[in-house]
């Protein structure tokens, strides 16, 4: 059974306490459940026992003695509450943790698994002031779905591939995460720093600039991260002396510039890197 009410909340009401609810003789007040809520909801509430005399404090309802723990969170965050919501669908949790990515990357794809990434549409649903619509394109509405894929601005950084098939984001990522998916975990963290940079430091961009940015992602996230980088152990010892390797690369934007450079050892391994976010 869902424990959440089905009455929508009313925006003026949205801090009232459930002692509103009880009239003076410490029982529920039906004129005023009748009031505000649906019939489905009333009979629920007034089967909830009231007890005036026990000090109130707060039960977690995902753990039948109302303790949290982090387990219960986790499994509800990722499990049950995803069922709740049809568009919130996505299952593949153990790839997306062991992906050899950025924590902070990890974290940016799961908000966008969880609905809960600062697009504007999400931001409405929450009743956050935020006006406009998609800031690439004329498009007045700023989802997730368009912003990452259907947005022409963007497009061109997949490649050209159709990768949204009339699905939403999370099941776009279920699908391309059974696969290698460095590349769209980089595609999706570049789009979302363009559009950062563009609201709030008015820094544009091109395809052509977001496409080494990508490209520059994947590298970094291959040299730091990937096990065989980190595993490799071996040494070859050799009596010549070869220069430590620069690869360096930038862009100009109208009104910025982008760059990016990695400092390898004689024998080609990772060192250092810089570029920004
Ligand atoms: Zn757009």
């Amino acid at each position: 059974m869902n424990a959440n009410l089905v009455t929508p909340v009313i925006d003026n009401f949205s801090d009232a306490k459930v002692n509103g609810l009880i009239n003076d003789s410490g029982d529920w007040d039906h004129e005023v459940l009748q009031d505000l809520f649906l019939p489905a909801d009333i009979d629920r509430i007034l089967a909830t026992p009231i007890s005036p005399h026990i000090k109130d404090t707060w039960y977690w309802k995902g753990d039948s003695r109302g303790i949290y723990s982090v387990r219960h969170g986790y499994h509800m965050l990722t499990n049950s509450y995803l069922t709740v919501d049809p568009h919130l669908q996505f299952t593949e949790w153990q790839r997306l943790w062991v992906l050899p990515i950025l924590p902070k990357v990890k974290n940016f794809l799961w908000r966008c698994m969880r609905n809960v990434l600062p697009v504007r549409e999400i931001l409405k649903t929450k009743h956050v002031w935020a006006s406009g619509g998609c800031p690439f394109c004329t498009y007045d509405r700023e989802t997730m779905e368009h912003h990452f894929c259907l947005c022409p601005m963007v497009n061109q950084v997949w490649n050209g591939s159709i990768i949204l098939n009339n699905e939403s984001l999370a099941l776009m990522l279920n699908r391309v995460l059974c696969g290698p998916s460095l590349g769209e975990a980089a595609c999706m963290w570049a789009i979302w720093n363009a559009r950062n940079n563009l609201i709030w430091k008015e820094v544009t961009f091109s395809s052509i600039g977001l496409k080494q940015q990508v490209a520059s992602y994947c590298e970094l996230w291959n040299l730091n991260y990937s096990k065989v980088a980190n595993t490799t152990n071996v040494v070859q010892i050799t009596s010549v002396w070869v220069p430590p390797q620069v690869n360096v690369d930038a862009a100009i934007f109208s009104d910025g510039v982008g760059y990016g450079a990695i400092i390898r050892d004689h024998t080609g391994r990772f060192v250092s890197s810089q570029c920004p976010d």
